[in-house]
């Protein structure tokens, strides 16, 4: 054993000693395809020179300030570039190290708007069931990854969930996505009456789901009912792009798609594409005037909010991402990898969805296809996928199969926005191989 305290301490992971474009490359020398971007971060790959000369160029200047004395350069520019980028009432920036402090941030914003407003008795928030919202135990609450809650539940505050909008398993036969959109946004509206809508904070969604269910898109019209749930009660909407915004669902925010936007968004991910820890939430004008012409202060912080090194790294991987249109490459990306998963799963016997949005798209396994019978989650399909990929050199994220309710197992892919069609390809084989391969182990 290590000196690390490992995610699994009896099997430690290789080591990573070099990243070099869309590969990483182990101590051996041996490259793996970065399929899933880490979890979704590396939306530039590995060693883009220019990010790295704006990281250099900003620590020979300053390499931190204490925000509660000094904003800094980048911190500020990074701010104006997401909101230039966003729909006009999503003002303001906060900025954070991680996905699950972004999540956090967001969850006490929206209180402190309704208690700046009088409204002290808005205290529940409500989440979804199969969501991910982080580790932190605000964040863990809100989010309904049963296995990862299991072991703290005494520790968690209360939160509320309901259903997920997933259609291929949850929608009724003969249900139009109109008639399932409109059934989920009843019951989000009678779980807010429930609770008394006096004592609402917020509710909380992935606008594209990731870790829990891979890439799954909500049915047409779903969240433009859900914003009218949520505005006639007084609740307000926050959205959890953490790991499906900017740029990887082939829209700069994936709630663009949905003709909606949200009071409050959270971004992490690909905002510093894995060059530096950063977050952000973006709040509407109404937040940030309450607050400002209330008590006139966000009460929350941290120490490395807004790292002078980290805005750095993320304005220049965001300038990137908007000088050289790859917003609109993952689109088409997005596309050819679709289509490259369609020709190789299509007819697969094991495989019975195809999905997602942009280069943020999966495969779901089934055992059988008609009936749609999952595996056996036991088995951790998911898991024995991953192994068997990063052994014939790609590295892609699985999951499912373990989770309170979530049926069957899944593994998404999540490459660079600069990845070749030839790369793709090349993914799309090698998943092949390990999915097949893993099927046989499991006989
Ligand atoms: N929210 C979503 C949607 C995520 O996918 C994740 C991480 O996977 C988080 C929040 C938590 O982010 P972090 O791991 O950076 O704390």
């Amino acid at each position: 054993m290590t000196h690390i305290f490992h995610r699994s301490p009896l099997t430690p992971p290789k080591l990573a000693a070099r990243g070099q474009s869309n590969y990483l490359i182990d101590a051996s020398g041996r490259r793996y395809y970065d399929g899933s971007g880490g979890a979704a971060v590396s939306c530039l790959g590995h060693g883009h020179p220019e990010v790295i000369d704006a990281m250099i160029e900003q620590l020979r200047k300053l390499e931190y300030a204490h925000t509660s004395f000094f904003s800094s350069e980048p911190a500020e520019r990074l701010a104006d570039t997401l909101v230039r980028q966003s729909p006009a009432g999503l003002g303001h920036v906060y900025f954070l190290s991680s996905g699950s402090e972004a999540v956090e941030a967001a969850l006490k914003m929206a209180r402190q708007y309704h208690v700046e407003r009088g409204e002290r008795t808005r205290r529940h928030t409500i989440g979804r069931l199969q969501s991910y919202h982080g580790n932190t135990l605000g964040a863990l609450a809100i989010g309904g990854h049963q296995g990862r809650r299991a072991l703290y539940q005494p520790l968690l505050v209360e939160s509320h969930h309901v259903s997920p909008c997933f259609a291929r398993h949850y929608r009724l036969a003969g249900e139009t996505d109109d008639a399932y959109g409109t059934r989920l946004a009843q019951e989000l509206e009678q779980t807010i009456l429930a609770l008394g809508p006096e004592t609402v904070s917020a509710f909380i969604a992935e606008t594209v789901v990731g870790a829990t269910a891979g890439a799954v898109c909500a049915v047409p019209g779903y969240f433009e009912k859900i914003r009218r749930v949520c505005d006639r009660h007084g609740v307000l909407l926050i959205l959890d792009e953490v790991m499906c915004g900017l740029g990887r669902t082939g829209a700069y925010h994936a709630f663009q798609r949905e003709g909606v936007e949200p009071d409050l968004l959270c971004l992490a991910k690909g905002l510093g594409g894995g060059y530096q820890p950063i977050a952000a939430v973006m709040a509407q004008e109404k937040i940030v005037d309450a607050i400002v012409s209330g008590s006139g202060a966000f009460q929350h912080g941290h120490t490395y909010i807004g790292h002078p090194v980290a805005c750095a790294a993320a304005l220049a991987v965001q300038n990137i991402i908007e000088r050289d249109g790859l917003v609109r490459r993952s689109a088409q990306l997005g596309e050819t990898l679709h289509r490259l998963l369609r020709d190789r799963f299509g007819g697969h016997p094991h495989v019975g969805d195809i999905r997602g949005r942009g280069l943020f798209q999966a495969i779901e396994l089934v055992a059988r296809r008609e009936p749609d019978t999952p595996f056996d989650p036991d088995l951790r399909l998911h898991a024995l996928i991953k192994r068997e990929a990063l052994a014939r050199g790609l590295a892609c994220y699985p999951g499912g199969g373990t989770m309170d309710g979530v049926r069957g197992d899944h593994v998404l892919l999540a490459p660079p926005f600069l990845a070749t069609q030839a790369e793709l390809e090349e993914a799309v084989d090698i998943l092949a191989a390990a999915v097949d391969a893993a099927i046989a182990s499991v006989g």
